[in-house]
């Protein structure tokens, strides 16, 4: 199940007041914006192996870093407290692990260096939408942030919105001399996990010759971490010093990024972004993998299945492969046979996933069998207890609580769904229906009176 999903904040368009580093919000008038997010479990547990070992290595490791993947095209990348935010756009542009790796460990760098320190705090206690908001240059000015994140003026860095550069610059842009510091704690954390700072090195430099070439098209990534020649070349002498400068990336691990890599561009870039990016191998696995991704969305799903079942035969232990046999069986109304190959995935699956869950409870759902139905509303609420803010789990498990006619927790559900899309007012009105059916203190009502209560953040 790869999902994209949208998160609608409203957004408070203010004026830039001040041309000085210390921006003034005013604001001008509220909007809704939608935040474009994807959800994917084989991405994010790569992305969480790439940065696990380095976060350990920088002091920072916590258990459970979340991987939040924003559906935009630009180069960039941002670690908040324990979640990392990253682009698709740079995961598509990153040609092996490393240059991800190593843009990981830069941000380490940062973080464990204590820079904006105050800035981070904030960041990290701000709801994952609002950040998400602030990096697109969609206005840091969220309403959803507000209180979250309202000492941002006070930390001198400006709260500032309407997706100009300087604004983003004030708010999550670095002094020199922290990059330098970032630069070679980066290379410390890559020397203690034994790999090379080449990919860091080559995704700076390219991000500087774009920058030289285009000018007026930069990267949210230069902007907020400057790219002068002399970093790059005091970087380059670094590099090479390391004794692990010429280490390679896993043969494995190359081959599940190239994989992911394969993923996005069949569900984000059309079916011949990848025959472009794997030009070079189009009979390897990585393409036949965005091959069968863009037949199940494109083509018959008779011709998809045929194709991953060829996927399984070449990898039977990856669960991923397992997981797109179960979509495609879903659409080829074979639900039953779709809950088994998601069932083999989710027991294959390094660790448990909330996202795998929701796939096998949807797959249940479509049966209709009485049974399965009820099997595909437990699924439901133990992935969504893994994954609380995933909206679109909820619709699901409204629908399978509608069908075995729990109607008390079906409108929980919605409620839940709504207010995790941000539409708060459609939630309290769920939430005050479901009141009506569910039993006065229990635990379900405690929750819609949550809900009910609830007030956003500056608003109402
Ligand atoms: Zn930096």
């Amino acid at each position: 199940m790869f999902v994209f999903t949208a998160r609608f904040l409203h957004i408070l368009v203010a004026a830039l007041v001040s041309a000085s580093l210390l921006v003034v919000p005013s604001v001008a008038h509220a909007q809704q914006r939608s935040v474009p997010i994807v959800r994917d479990a084989e991405i994010e547990t790569l992305v969480a192996d790439y940065a696990n070992p380095i976060l350990n290595a920088a002091g920072l490791s916590r258990s459970g870093i979340d991987i939040v993947l924003v559906n935009d095209h630009d180069f960039n990348a941002f670690v908040a407290g324990r979640r990392i935010f990253i682009h698709t756009g740079a995961l598509l542009a990153a040609e092996t692990p490393n240059e991800i790796i190593g843009v990981i460990a830069h941000e380490a760098g940062h973080i464990a260096g204590g820079h904006q320190h105050r800035l981070r705090e904030q960041l990290a206690r701000a709801k994952t939408m609002a950040i998400v908001a602030t990096l697109l240059g969609i206005g840091a000015g969220v309403a959803g942030a507000a209180n979250d994140m309202g000492g941002l003026a006070s930390a001198g860095a400006g709260i500032a919105a309407g997706g100009t550069e300087a604004a983003r610059r004030n708010l999550l842009g670095y002094q020199r001399t922290e990059e330098i510091t970032a630069d070679r704690s980066a290379l410390t954390y890559l020397e203690r996990t034994h790999q090379s700072g080449r990919g860091m090195l080559k995704t700076f430099e390219r991000l500087a010759g774009n920058m030289a070439l285009s000018g007026v098209n930069v990267d949210p990534y230069q902007i907020s971490h400057p790219l002068p020649h002399e970093r790059i070349a005091n970087l380059q002498a670094l590099v090479e010093e390391s004794p692990y400068r010429d280490s390679k990336d896993p043969p494995e691990l190359v081959l599940r990024h190239n994989l992911m890599r394969a993923k996005l561009a069949a569900y984000t870039a059309g079916p011949n972004a990848a025959a472009r990016l794997f030009r070079n191998d189009p009979g390897g696995l990585p393409m036949r993998y965005a091959d069968t991704i863009s037949t199940y969305l494109r083509g018959s799903p008779r011709d998809a299945l045929a194709k991953a079942d060829q996927l399984v035969a070449a990898q039977p232990r990856n669960p991923y492969f397992h997981e797109l046999r179960g979509d495609i069986l879903v659409k080829a109304n074979r639900p039953r046979e779709g809950a088994d190959a998601y069932a083999q995935a989710i027991r294959l699956s390094p660790a448990p996933s909330g996202l795998l869950q929701v796939g096998y409870g949807q797959a249940l759902l479509a049966t209709g069998e009485p049974d399965l139905v009820r099997k595909a509303a437990s699924e439901l609420q133990s992935g969504l207890s893994r994954e609380p803010e995933f909206a679109n789990g909820y619709r699901y498990l409204a629908q399978a609580y509608g069908r075995i006619g729990d109607i008390g927790a079906a409108e929980l559900a919605t409620a839940e769904e709504n207010f995790h899309s941000g539409k708060y007012r459609e939630a309290r009105a769920f939430a005050a229906r479901a009141q009506t059916k569910l039993k006065q203190g229990t635990p379900e009502w405690r929750r819609a009176q949550d809900i009910i209560e609830f007030r956003e953040p500056g608003r109402d």
